[in-house]
């Protein structure tokens, strides 16, 4: 995924830059970097962070990048900030989204016009460059983020740091959230409001789908307007989301409380006590056990010292490493026990299976698991983290493939809780996690629990649902 900060200020932000950058670590684990402008010029550093925190490797630079106005970026793919020099003058951009028509776009832009990408190591173009080579087709930088904007498929939410402030855009369809804070003198733009209370930053409001704002010291000014569909990815809430946040209002942990209230009164069990799987499960975990009148109980606890970061890298030998070490049981509280446990969702559900022996090995008697969101049944192709990698290694396809073979079929009723099939692939994946019960959050509930309307969020990877928007009309501040 990725996320990324910046602050415009009357005085030095480096401080501000330094932590704000910092409150984004959960949402990438390869590269961060940061860029500041002043009036010589540009200072930018970037580090790879896979086995190391952000701040560690940035304690030593923020002498070198004091400036009155910055961006950062957690990356979890490529090098970011990008210097660029073009016929819009100097700037640094950082990107978060993926764009799934890279290839296509990148072969027109060669063909058309004569520009050259340097390649990555695994032979791709980085999307950061790619992003700058369409706005650089702009007569001016509003024009290039919204012909960027308008012409790739997936999504790309921006920042874009000039000598005279700093473009924010949020993506066309708003899947990833965008966001202004003020204190006295700096003004930010965030992804992740946990970055604001300890900095001292007050919420002012979410950018809307597609809008650009340009930010100064003195406040952000509107160069295009939002446009009329709002699709903001709902997992932000389930999953990836840092519980001190909040998007559109709506903050993280307590839509996760109400997602596990609302498992408790759909699917009720007969259980000791109720658990959640560290870190997202907790939260759901946590709302069950209230609506249940259940204890909540922590049969196996994070070591937090050296596996503190909740996303998990892309290699998944890694992650079956990372999550088979950082889950701690404790055999007090599991043997002749039956619990139930939250979780945000199952996704492939392979290590979800070692999780489960793991906890019957250590003499559980009935293990029950209620999901936060309903069956994974479509790869996400918005937005670039780990669960769009392959559509059929998910645990739901796995099942329907079980179920119908391998010809492709409707796969509609798999997202109807009411029909034959999903129960059939539900009981399918219960008997391969061998779990006692498996009862997955239904979609209506999941979208209540939230509280927005269904048609302002995005909710593909579920039902397939996608809405799209008519184009949008430029320039419209
Ligand atoms: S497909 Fe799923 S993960 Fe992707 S943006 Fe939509 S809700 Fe979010």
């Amino acid at each position: 995924m990725g996320g990324f900060f910046g602050a415009a200020g009357k005085q030095d932000v480096i401080a501000d830059l330094y932590y704000g950058v910092d409150y984004h670590s959960h949402l990438g684990t390869k590269r961060g970097g940061v860029a500041v402008v002043r009036p010589d010029g540009f200072a930018r550093a970037i580090h790879n962070i896979e086995n190391a925190q952000f701040r560690t490797k940035f304690d030593a630079e923020i002498p070198r990048l004091r400036a009155d106005k910055g961006i950062g970026v957690i990356s979890d793919t490529d090098d970011q900030p990008m210097l660029i020099k073009s016929h819009l003058g100097e700037y640094a951009l950082v990107t978060v989204g993926v764009i799934k028509n890279a290839d296509e776009l990148v072969s027109s832009a060669l063909r058309n016009r004569k520009i050259h990408f340097a390649e990555m190591s695994q032979g791709g173009i980085n999307p950061t460059e790619l992003a700058a080579a369409l706005i650089d087709q702009g007569d001016t930088f509003e024009e290039g983020i919204a012909a960027l904007q308008d012409s790739i498929e997936g999504s790309c939410s921006l920042l874009l740091l000039t000598k005279g402030g700093i473009y924010a855009a949020r993506d066309r369809y708003g899947r990833t959230p965008v966001i202004l804070g003020r204190k006295d003198g700096v003004w930010s733009i965030t992804q992740e409001t946990c970055a604001f209370p300890n900095l001292g930053f007050e919420y002012v409001r979410d950018l809307g789908p597609g809008e650009i704002v340009f930010l100064t010291a003195d406040g952000p000014e509107t160069r295009r307007t939002p446009g009329p569909v709002d699709q903001i990815c709902a997992f932000l809430w389930v999953y990836y989301g840092y519980p001190a946040s909040s998007y559109e209002g709506i903050n993280v942990e307590w839509s996760r409380n109400c997602c596990g209230a609302a498992l408790a009164r759909r699917h009720p069990a007969d259980v000791d006590f109720v658990a959640g799987i560290p870190d997202s499960g907790v939260g759901h975990g946590i709302g069950y056990a209230a609506e249940a009148r259940l204890p909540f109980r922590r049969p196996f606890v994070k070591y937090t010292p050296t596996w503190a970061r909740s996303f998990m890298p892309q290699n998944q030998d890694i992650r079956d490493l990372v999550a088979r070490m950082k889950l701690v049981p404790i055999r007090e509280l599991i043997q002749g026990r039956k619990f139930l446990f939250c979780e945000d969702s199952i996704v492939r559900g392979t290590q979800l299976k070692d999780t489960i022996q793991r906890l019957y090995d250590f003499g559980a008697r009935e293990i029950h698991m209620r999901p936060a969101c309903p069956p994974l049944v479509y790869g996400c192709k918005f937005l670039n983290f780990s669960i769009s990698r392959s559509e059929m290694d998910l645990a739901a396809r796995r099942a329907i493939r079980e179920i119908e073979g391998e010809t492709p079929v409707d796969l509609a009723p798999y997202s109807d809780p009411t029909s034959e099939p999903y129960a059939a692939m539900e009981e399918r994946i219960r008997q391969r996690l061998n779990l006692t019960t498996l009862k997955y959050q239904h979609l209506n509930d999941l979208v209540e629990a939230i509280g927005r309307p269904k048609n302002t969020m995005c909710t593909y990877c579920w039902d397939g649902a996608e809405v799209k928007s008519p184009p949008l009309p430029f320039p419209r501040g």
